[in-house]
């Protein structure tokens, strides 16, 4: 090998080296079980705040419930918990005496223990930092659960459930453990309920988790197969059973009935289609007047409606708006105030800012209604604004470097290599523009598919029009494909940066659009490959 050669190869290693270290890099920074991001937040700030504004509290209100018991069902549609064949009981209740919500949603990524912690402490994924299943324990929890705070005012609390619980409460509050994992846990969850109520202990606040319909979906790939729904009509007669307990014992108790998230037709969730993020969420109590309401909230809102109704402060971080439908008169003005006082403090944080934008209507009320809804809308999409700044940035520079890359190739590279860079770029550039109407599991397995048809497809024309003359006798010498990798890993990496962040605030939580670009990380190394099968026939 004389010293020219050696220069080539040398470069070309490196090259090869540097952009696939780039591309594992926004693989790993990109993927949502990514664990090494920074805060958002500087939280003690936000909470000192808070406790400021709870000093000046002047009115102290009485609990407007002496118990109230959340039912979280895993995985449980909308259109099933709101179904009178279903989950009549539920629903005989409701029309009785409670209001339903059309309009709930959970938080994205919509899996599991982001949205239990979601529920249980009011914030947003990225301000409490359960990003995934797998970050659940205390160690990775940017803000404390609602048990804590209620402990503070001298309240109990307790949680029955699956094991994760226990891994997420971690002893701050009581735990009652019900049948881990893949059982069918409704009979023991309702039955340790049962035992609290029976036994006078049943503490101020109660999460009930049933696993159940979560488990069956998963097992049977289906949103509507019968032992998803024998799942869900099974703990309905459970909370039949536990809400004439609570009538004969804690007849001044409140029942708030929802899901963590969704399930998508193929018995999966985790994505952004409606079946996924769209969630049931009852409130049921003899005092409520019956109702539907469609405005738009989410799982967010338990947290500081519960300390509403509790009558003390409603925690610092919390981000969702009041169910204002079931707090009584006397107080409402007094919550949503205060709601939208300790929001707009976080707002200020998260930008920045020291002002604060809010004029008032007319009718107090509304506007105060409104306020409350708009400042979590705000908190809820500060995260993807922010990752669309950056990608706007980079977006710039992606364009800049494109257009010197493709001088670059038409003047400076030999025959046959621009034109087959350019139809990998096209491809590139098609797969990013489809990344985001990819929303669930099925849609990344349908998108993979396309992909891997139109990819086969273009190198069987490519071979029958162009891979001819020198190019095809080049592309004979098993090293050129060195050559063809040192111009297509750059370029996947420019692409990928009209579509990736290079620099995350927390891992995207689009999961499914994510996993299906990243096979454009892979292209490079598919299309060469392919290219000398196509070749050799
Ligand atoms: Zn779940």
């Amino acid at each position: 090998m004389n010293r020219i050669t050696r220069t080539v190869s040398l470069r070309r290693a490196f090259i090869i080296i540097l952009f696939t270290a780039i591309a594992v890099y926004l693989m790993r920074i990109n993927n949502y079980l990514y664990d090494n991001f920074q805060d958002s937040l500087k939280y003690p700030e936000v909470r000192q705040r808070s406790l400021q504004h709870d000093a000046l509290r002047k009115k102290q209100y009485a609990p407007q419930y002496t118990n109230i018991v959340i039912v979280v069902l895993d995985g449980a549609t909308k259109s099933y918990l709101y179904d009178e064949r279903i989950f009549p009981n539920v629903i005989r209740r409701w029309r009785k005496s409670g209001i339903r919500y059309t309009n709930a949603f959970c938080m994205l990524p919509s899996v599991s223990a982001p949205n239990y912690y979601s529920i249980m402490s009011g914030a947003p994924v990225f301000l409490h930092g359960v990003t995934n299943n797998y970050r659940r324990y205390p160690r990775h929890q940017r803000v404390e659960p609602i048990f804590n705070h209620l402990k503070r005012y001298g309240l109990s609390s307790a949680v029955i459930g699956f094991n994760w619980y226990k891994d997420i409460i971690s002893g701050r509050t009581a735990y009652f453990p019900a049948e881990c994992c893949e059982a069918d846990d409704s009979v023991e969850v309702t039955a340790a309920a049962i035992r609290l109520i029976e036994n006078r202990q049943l503490p101020t606040v109660t999460l009930l988790h049933y696993l159940a319909p979560d488990n069956s979906a998963h097992a049977t790939g289906s949103n509507t197969s019968n032992a998803y729904r024998k799942a869900i009509v099974t703990i309905d007669r459970c909370l039949e059973d536990l809400s004439q307990h609570l009538e004969r014992r804690y007849p001044r108790s409140l029942m708030i009935v929802l899901s963590d998230h969704g399930m998508n037709s193929d018995g999966n969730h985790g994505g952004r289609d409606r079946n996924s993020l769209n969630i049931p969420l009852y409130c049921i109590a003899n005092d409520i007047p019956s109702g539907e309401s469609d405005r738009r909230l989410y799982n967010l809102s338990i947290v500081p409606t519960i300390t509403a109704l509790l009558g003390i402060p409603v925690p610092p971080l919390s981000a969702g708006s009041m169910l204002h439908e079931i707090i009584e008169n006397d107080r409402v003005v007094d919550y949503l105030q205060e709601s939208i006082a300790k929001k707009q403090s976080l707002i200020n944080a998260l930008r920045n800012l020291d002002t604060v934008h809010f004029t008032m209507g007319e009718d107090l009320h509304a506007s105060l209604i409104n306020r409350d809804t708009e400042s979590t809308e705000e908190i809820v999409h500060f995260i993807g604004e922010r990752r669309s700044e950056i990608l706007a940035l980079q977006r710039i520079i992606a364009a800049v470097l494109l257009i010197l890359f493709v001088i670059w190739l038409l003047y400076r590279t030999e025959s046959g290599i621009p034109l087959f860079a350019s139809l990998n770029g096209i491809m590139l550039l098609l797969m990013g523009c489809a990344m985001s109407s990819i929303e669930s599991r099925r849609g990344l397995d349908i998108a993979t598919a396309l992909y891997l048809i139109v990819l086969f497809l273009l190198l069987v024309i490519y071979r029958a029009s162009f891979l001819t003359g020198e190019f095809s006798e080049r592309v004979n010498d098993g090293r050129y494909g060195f050559r063809l990798l040192e111009i297509l890993l750059p370029l996947t990496i420019i692409i990928a940066g009209f579509f990736v962040p290079f620099q995350t605030p927390v891992p995207d939580d689009n999961i499914f659009a994510f996993r299906f670009y990243q096979l454009s990380f892979l292209h490079p190394f598919l299309a060469t490959a392919l290219l000398y099968f196509f070749n050799r026939i």
